[in-house]
């Protein structure tokens, strides 16, 4: 018998739920183990949180002795709560996060004058050991050292015993090492860019701040029958397992009753997201069995997305407590829905206004069309590099696999929004007359807000879908660090505001127009030139998809023919122009994906082959030899006629053996695929050969393991198998 499968299946069906205890109030406990602005008034003398506040608002420098005393409160918060030791908490290229812990305890060298210090200059700085991070040639290039640097715009916080400060992570010559410093950057770009159209319409806007709100699609297995699957232990999805006879055809999972277990669970962890200041709010099943989802109240981007990488480790911790392993992965199993990572996106002024969405008045409103369609301007400029920005081994299997956006970028913007589009569109050029602009006020713009009122448009199909007051990137992937597409979106936006402001302002200067008459003159080009970017059909049809490609638009199926847009000419100056990213940033990111990717198809190919070599195969002929045995005791019995009793036995170590063969072949093929790939000089090349010829292995592999799995004793079978993994909670 297959021992360990079925010891897994019964540690996993014994598991009773763990009990949670209530901490409280939600909003009484919310952010507790945050450093937030009302635990800073407490710890820090009024200068010193003076100086924090004026970092945080206006990105004052802080100076060192200054530090030194933030520290200090800093520590006295954290000591007080328990806090033992601390880190700069950072996130590498890895697309996770990375932390290196270090103890406040110091003593002298001979042991006297034990004590708890922190200083300013730990504070600020740190140099982890990032020789092994990934850095694409950076670091080799330039021989530079990296250091981490404190970010006061995203609040130091206490996890376990650790205070946890986040930080950049940068070279001494400065290139950024990490997904946040070029965050940072695009956020700063968007905000002067988007304050200057917005003071179009209110002179009082001072700062306008992108917002993010994530929602995360997740999977949650019994770490027992977790660990009892080579390939979800190490690739984090199933390479192969016959798909189950239930499914999600009955449609019963998606808001249904939550299973108990699950529901501590989350309970367990919307209380330490409280105590971390994770606005968690919504929670549900989603779609596919033992697959469910977590959504926040939005927040400023660069917090929105600390929480989410946060997050992501929370859940895992929290998991181990109630025996579940969370997968991630966007397609954990085949058969069912995959899990994504929508980034619904807008951007709100300090004066309190969502520019995406419609106001009261007309002039609120002009700015509203003009927030809504630079950005669909945006979008058809640069959906190439959109498409790249989400771009990974793992969403290659979500992105046009009929459920999930197609990898063609196109915006939705719903039947109401379509229409005022068309009659924006007759505009007159130039000057406009008085009663043009009354009507337009009045019966076009001035409509929006009723129109919108009943904006129950949905798509699902559609990867960037406008939701009636933000903007929904859907075709991100579930493991995604939201900072590479929020840097790639916030960028091309900014870009788009820079230039609409520059022929606003043409048009008033040279051509003597009013400023609405210009804004509505540059408008109406816009929606002439963005008509292939929208979209309102199904996005998962053949039919869109020769559309698209009659449009012009980019359908990039693979990671390395998709990312291939983020070395553009196109994207060096967006990035350059803007001050995101320098030629090598950008570089050394397109290469270490490339990388990236290399190793994850190369991981499962090894995975798949030891699985085959060690799991399938072995069972297989354990099998035969069950039905070889009692052949030849129908033989002993019947003698010659034992033909007769013995067809389908025979049959079946017929069948068995052609899928055995026929798995040792494609093992081997796969063996030399991998070996030519590696052979391959540039990472470009290597990256092709592994998705062009390495990888289609995988799927012919995968055909004879689960066929054989149809035919062998499930009692000697040692793969915890898809209805074993989807259905035991
Ligand atoms: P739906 O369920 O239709 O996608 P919701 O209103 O439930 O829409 O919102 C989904 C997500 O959108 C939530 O995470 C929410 O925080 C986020 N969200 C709402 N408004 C904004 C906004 N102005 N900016 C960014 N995210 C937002
Ligand atoms: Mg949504």
């Amino acid at each position: 018998m297959a021992t360990f499968r079925f010891e897994a299946l019964k540690a996993a069906s014994n598991r009773p739920p763990v009990a949670v205890s209530e901490i409280g109030k939600k909003s009484e406990i919310f952010g507790s183990n945050v450093f937030n602005d009302k635990s800073m008034r407490q710890h820090l003398t009024p200068e010193a949180y003076k100086a924090v506040r004026s970092a945080i608002d206006q990105g004052v420098k802080i100076d060192r002795r200054m530090a030194d005393y933030i520290a200090l409160g800093m520590k006295e918060w954290a000591m007080s709560k328990g806090v033992t030791h601390y880190t700069h908490w950072f996130q590498p290229l890895t697309g996770t996060t990375a932390e290196k812990h270090d103890a406040f305890f110091e003593t002298s060298f001979d042991g006297s004058d034990p004590v708890e210090k922190f200083s300013g200059s730990l504070l600020v700085q740190q140099e982890p050991d990032a020789s092994s991070f990934p850095n694409g040639g950076i670091r080799n290039t330039f021989e530079a050292r990296g250091y981490t640097a404190w970010d006061p715009t995203s609040p130091a916080f206490i996890f376990g015993t650790t205070l946890c400060i986040p930080t950049v992570f940068v070279s001494y010559t400065g290139e950024a090492l990490d997904n946040k410093a070029p965050l940072l950057r695009a956020l700063s770009a968007i905000d002067d860019a988007a304050t200057e159209v917005a003071r179009f319409f209110d002179k009082n806007v001072k700062k306008v701040t992108p917002t993010l709100g994530w929602e995360q699609e997740y999977f949650l297995i019994d770490d027992a029958l977790a660990a009892s699957r080579p390939d979800i232990l190490q690739t984090g999805r199933t390479l192969l397992g016959h798909v189950s006879a239930k499914g999600q055809q009955l449609e019963d999972h998606y808001f249904g009753s939550i299973p108990t277990r699950v529901l501590n669970y989350m309970r367990d962890l919307e209380n330490e997201c409280m105590l971390l200041g994770i606005p968690v709010k919504t929670r549900h099943n989603e779609v596919a069995p033992n697959q469910f989802e977590l959504a926040p109240i939005f927040e400023e981007t660069n917090l929105a997305v600390d929480h989410n990488s946060l997050l992501m480790d929370v859940m895992q911790k929290v998991g181990e407590r109630h025996h579940f392993k969370v997968l991630f992965h966007e397609k954990p199993f085949k058969g069912v829905n995959g899990s994504g990572k929508h980034n619904n996106w807008s951007l709100a002024t300090d004066t309190g206004i969502n520019l995406l969405a419609p106001g009261k008045t007309p002039n609120s409103n002009l700015q509203f069309l003009t927030f809504f369609i630079n950005t669909i301007k945006a979008v058809s400029n640069y959906e190439e590099l959109l498409r790249a920005s989400i771009a990974s081994a793992s969403n290659d299997h979500r992105l046009g696999a009929n459920e999930a956006p197609p990898a063609i970028i196109s915006i939705f913007i719903g039947q109401q929004l379509t229409k005022v589009l068309e009659e924006l569109e007759g505009v007159s050029t130039g000057k406009l007359s008085p009663e043009e602009k009354t009507d337009l006020k009045l019966n076009v713009v001035g409509k929006i807000p009723d129109v919108l009122l009943d904006n129950t448009d949905r798509n699902r199909t559609s990867p960037f879908a406008f939701t009636g007051n933000k903007f929904e990137f859907r075709a991100v992937g579930s493991t995604a660090n939201c900072a590479t597409s929020m840097t790639t979106l916030n960028s091309i936006v900014a870009k788009q505001l820079i230039d609409f402001k520059k022929e606003v302002e043409a048009l008033v200067e040279k051509d003597g127009l009013k400023k609405d008459e210009a804004i509505f003159n540059v408008l109406r080009e816009y929606i002439k030139e963005t008509k292939d970017i929208l979209f309102e059909g199904d996005g998962y049809s053949k039919e869109w998809e020769e559309e698209a490609a009659r449009r012009g638009l980019s359908n990039h199926k693979t990671t390395p023919a998709a990312l291939k847009a983020k070395v553009s000419k196109k994207a060096f100056d967006l990035f350059g122009e803007l001050n995101v990213m320098n030629h090598i940033e950008v570089e050394s990111r397109y290469e270490i994906e490339l990388e990236d990717y290399i190793k994850k198809i190369q991981i499962e190919g090894r995975v798949l082959g030891d699985i085959v070599r060690n799991h399938i195969i072995p069972t297989a002929f354990k099998y035969q030899n069950l039905l070889i045995e009692n052949v030849k005791g129908l033989k002993e019995i019947f003698g010659k006629d034992y033909e007769e009793y013995a067809t389908e036995q025979i049959l079946i170590l017929k069948k068995t053996s052609m899928h055995v063969n026929e798995l040792n072949a494609k093992l081997h093929a796969m063996m030399d695929a991998r070996k030519e790939a590696n052979a391959l000089e540039s990472v470009e090349k290597m990256a092709h050969a592994y998705c062009d010829n390495v990888k289609p292995y995988f799927d012919e592999i995968r055909y004879h393991a689960d066929k054989l799995e149809l035919m062998v004793d499930n009692e000697l079978w040692t793969l915890t198998k898809y209805r074993e993994l989807l259905f035991t909670r």
